[in-house]
C-alpha cells in the first residue's frame, strides 16, 4: 500500500521501548557520578543515569498520547530522596544507589502511576516490589562497603523515556517530562 505521498511509511508501526523514570538534574547527576567513580564494573554513561518508575517495554507509537496524558495527570508534590545507600542486585550483577528512607511522596507517585497504567490496561513490569534505585554499574562484583557522603536528591523531573540502541550504544531519549514542585 502507498500513502498519499507515494511512499510506504511504516515508522508508526514500529514499537518503541519505553519506561517512566525520575530524571536527575545536573546537581544530582554530578553527585551520582562522584558516587559512581567509587564503583567497579561497567559504568552507566553519565547521560543515562536515572531511576525507573515503571518499565513498559515495547509499545505501539499510537499509545504515546495516552502515555503522555497519564504522565501529565500524576501528582507533582515535592519529593526529596536521600541517597544514602549502595545496593547490589546479585542476579543482575548491578550496583545501584538508593535510599534507606524512601519518602511516602515517592511511593505515592509510583502507586499513582501504577494505578493509572492498570486503569488503562497498559502492561508494565510489576514483578518486583518497587525499590527506587539508580543503576551505577553493570556486570559488577558486589560493591565495596565504603562509607560515603549521603546527599539529597530533590527530584524535579519525571519523564517518559525511550530506550534505543544508537550505533551500538544504549541511549535513553526523554520524550516528555513533568516537573515536581520544589520543597522550598
Ligand atoms: P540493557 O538492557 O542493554 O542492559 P538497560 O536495562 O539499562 O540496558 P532497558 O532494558 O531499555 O535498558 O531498560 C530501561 C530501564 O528500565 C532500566 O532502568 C532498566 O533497569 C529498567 N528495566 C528494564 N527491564 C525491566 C523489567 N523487566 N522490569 C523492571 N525494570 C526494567
Ligand atoms: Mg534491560
Amino acid at each position: 500500500m502507498f500513502d498519499v505521498h507515494g511512499v510506504t511509511d511504516t515508522s508508526h508501526d514500529k514499537p518503541l521501548r519505553l519506561f517512566y523514570a525520575l530524571w536527575p538534574d545536573e546537581a544530582a547527576r554530578n553527585a551520582l557520578l562522584e558516587l559512581q567513580m567509587q564503583q567497579r564494573g561497567r559504568r552507566t554513561r553519565p547521560g543515562n543515569l536515572h531511576a525507573t518508575l515503571a518499565f513498559l517495554g515495547e509499545q505501539q507509537a499510537t499509545h504515546l498520547p495516552l502515555l503522555e496524558e497519564i504522565l501529565a495527570s500524576l501528582p507533582v508534590d515535592a519529593i526529596t530522596l536521600p541517597i544514602d545507600r549502595i545496593g547490589y542486585f546479585k542476579k543482575k550483577r548491578i550496583v545501584w544507589a538508593g535510599s534507606h528512607a524512601v519518602p511516602d511522596t515517592l511511593i505515592a507517585l509510583q502507586q499513582s502511576l501504577a494505578d493509572k497504567l492498570n486503569e488503562h490496561g497498559i502492561d508494565f513490569d510489576r514483578k518486583n516490589d518497587f525499590t527506587p534505585h539508580i543503576t551505577l554499574a553493570r556486570d559488577a562484583q558486589p560493591p565495596l562497603d565504603r562509607p560515603f557522603e549521603p546527599f539529597i536528591w530533590g527530584i524535579r523531573q519525571v519523564a517518559l523515556v525511550q530506550s534505543m540502541q544508537e550505533g551500538g550504544r544504549l541511549e535513553y531519549n526523554v520524550l516528555t517530562s513533568i516537573y515536581l514542585a520544589s520543597e522550598t
